[in-house]
């Protein structure tokens, strides 16, 4: 099975909606945990059920799969 990760180095909240992260938004199993507006989000790959949702709501294309 796939599972999500976050590459820090392109992730860049400040574009997201006013810092908060799109892609923890839309991810159904809460697996993307962000401790405020524009702080860099974590994600828990072992919560990860591989759905994508998160890869295509990122606008900066910092979530992939592998
Ligand atoms: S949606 Fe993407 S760019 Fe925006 S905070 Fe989340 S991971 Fe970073
Ligand atoms: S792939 Fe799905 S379950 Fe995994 S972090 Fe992204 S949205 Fe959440």
């Amino acid at each position: 099975m796939l599972t999500a990760f976050l590459n820090v180095e392109r992730c860049q909240p400040e574009r997201c909606d006013r810092g908060i992260c799109l892609a923890r938004k839309h991810c159904p199993v809460k697996a993307i945990f962000q401790e405020g507006p524009r702080e860099t989000p974590f994600l828990s790959g072992g919560m990860c059920n591989g759905c994508g949702k998160c890869v295509e709501a990122c606008p900066m294309k910092a979530i992939l799969m592998n």
